[in-house]
């Protein structure tokens, strides 16, 4: 067995899934040091998530990537619920609806492409370097860093961080090794996922209720029939995802076998060519981590909760994990920002996380009802919610940060801040960059963006004046810091981050 000598950088990242591969372009854009070790020799090569919405195409812009992944991603119209009797119980729909953040609300996309291109753009950052076949099995901190060991083909090595990402997955070895406990939400359902390369539209059973000009062709459909719970989605070109709930005592290989999977899909694609291109079952669960950070060592992406994927929000979830850590790492590392930041990470992550799933999970516990009876009441209850539900969408399931680094209590705090598209096409990001950003409504001697002198239609004007503010404080990972005076908001930002040297507003 060889010993390589250790390298040294800022983050070490472990995992590089979608999560860890995009905490590496956030923090190698940021210019920190990053290396990022999987265990595996290329990224996995199924899709799992297949849905991600608006802020993740924002944390792309940021991440400088959106140009790989754009041609990828396709625009969706939102989700539709349907009921026992086939009509349509809840529409989460995108069609004509305002697109504040920039971006469609929804896309659908194939995971193995996404992770090839967040892997692919490692070498542009000159930042960042990728071990793979490096397989971590201990880490030893002390008071500057962390050294993480690994295993690979050549023998054992290390890297020095002076922080470590854990995003290794469900079955997180780090979480295992630092011995954090999962607090279990209550929620375990079987269901068989089958992916699809078809030739055409799908065929759906006559369905009543569907909403003007919703095409089902283009909808995340959700059949809540308590014969058989069921999801089919449009993924990008010919991709085709279909979930089925397990019945009680059904059996996970018979149900993967080919003929199984084919009688399954039968009424959807008779007529329609088709290849399936996998079928497997997976648990659906509700789990949070009950700690996320330990030292110098933070857990991210499934390593830190899993959710049922009836909103397809846990990959999404993961980005804005590592998103809220990259922006407070390099703030610590180049901004003058005290360390004692991070301990923020999962006082505003967790309970944002804990909100979604928990949303996720009371639509699995309706989605997954298999008693006809409780099915047709649960019908009508949700029908008679029907006009305080209207107009929703599944981007309004994404709450507010609550507690952290944000001026509670003024108008706006820890929402995610609007991206307006600008009259020559382009979208503010790539206009006022990223970074800490203060919109002001009239001068100020501050370094400010005036919000008059922006070709964005008067959209941040607007947005000052319906909650009437002076200015708004915005942070790196887009959410607003607060509103107020623009005095205020910096002395407020500078007191909650320490701030030892000059940062730029
Ligand atoms: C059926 C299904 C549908 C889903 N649909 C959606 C959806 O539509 N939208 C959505 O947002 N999410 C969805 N999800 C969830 C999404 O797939 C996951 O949240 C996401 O893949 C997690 O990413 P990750 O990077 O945290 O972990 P992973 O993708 O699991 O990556 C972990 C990485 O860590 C590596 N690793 C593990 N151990 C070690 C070690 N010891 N050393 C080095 N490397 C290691 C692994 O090789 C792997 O590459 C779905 C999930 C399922 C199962």
């Amino acid at each position: 067995m060889t010993i390589t000598p250790f390298r040294s950088c800022d983050v070490a990242v472990i995992g590089c899934g979608p999560v860890g591969a995009l905490a590496a372009n956030l923090l190698g854009r940021q210019g920190l040091s990053v290396v990022v070790l999987d265990k595996a020799p290329d990224h996995y090569p199924l899709p799992r998530a297949v849905h991600l919405d608006h802020e993740m195409m924002r944390l792309f812009q940021s991440a400088g990537v959106i140009d790989r992944v754009l041609p990828d991603m396709v625009a969706t119209d939102g989700h539709l619920h349907v009921g026992a009797d086939h009509g349509v119980i809840r529409y989460m729909g995108t069609i004509g609806r305002p697109r504040p953040f920039g971006w469609s609300n929804d896309y659908f996309f194939y995971q193995p492409e996404l992770e090839a291109h967040l892997r692919a753009a490692f070498a542009a950052s000159g930042n960042i370097s990728l071990a793979t076949g490096a397989d971590c099995f201990h880490l030893e901190s002390d008071a500057d860093g962390v050294a993480v060991h690994y295993r690979h083909a050549d023998g054992d090595a290390g890297v020095r961080a002076r922080w470590v990402i854990a995003a290794d997955g469900a079955r997180s070895d780090v979480r295992r090794q630092l011995g954090i406990a999962l607090d279990d939400l209550g929620f375990e359902e079987p269901w068989l996922v089958v992916d699809a390369e078809v030739d055409g539209p799908v065929n759906f059973p006559p369905l009543t209720g569907v909403p003007a000009g919703a095409d089902l062709q283009r909808l995340s459909v959700m059949m809540c029939d308590p014969c058989r719970p069921a999801t089919v989605v449009p993924g990008r070109r010919r991709h085709r995802r279909w979930e089925f709930m397990l019945l009680p005592g059904e059996d996970d290989a018979v149900m993967m076998h080919p003929a199984q999977v084919s009688a399954l899909l039968d009424p959807w694609l008779q007529g329609v060519p088709h290849r399936i291109v996998r079928a497997a079952t997976y648990r659906f669960h509700g789990l949070i981590a009950r700690q996320w950070q330990h030292g110098r060592v933070f857990l991210a992406g499934d390593a830190a909760h899993q959710t049922p994927p009836f909103f397809g929000q846990g990959m999404c979830h993961g980005m804005r994990d590592v998103a809220n850590l990259a922006w407070k790492l390099a703030g610590v590392v180049h901004g003058g920002a005290d360390e004692a930041i991070l301990s923020t990470y999962q006082v505003e992550r967790e309970p944002h996380v804990r909100g979604v799933i928990g949303a996720a999970i009371a639509a699995g516990r309706y989605i997954c009802e298999l008693d006809p009876a409780r099915a047709a009441a649960r019908d009508a209850a949700i029908r008679g919610e029907a006009a305080a539900r209207a107009g929703e969408t599944a981007a309004d399931l994404i709450p507010a940060i609550g507690d952290g680094i944000v001026m509670a209590g003024s108008a706006g705090s820890g929402e995610r801040f609007i991206q307006p598209v600008l009259q020559d096409g382009r979208l503010l990001d790539d206009l006022v960059g990223q970074g800490w950003r203060l919109f002001v409504g009239s001068q100020t001697s501050h370094p400010a963006i005036l919000a008059s002198a922006l070709p964005d239609d008067g959209a941040v004007s607007a947005w000052l004046a319906a909650r009437d503010a002076e200015a708004v404080l915005v942070r790196p990972d887009h959410y607003v810091f607060g509103t107020g005076r623009p005095a205020d908001l910096l002395a407020a930002r500078d007191a909650m981050i320490g701030r030892k040297r000059e940062l730029a507003a």
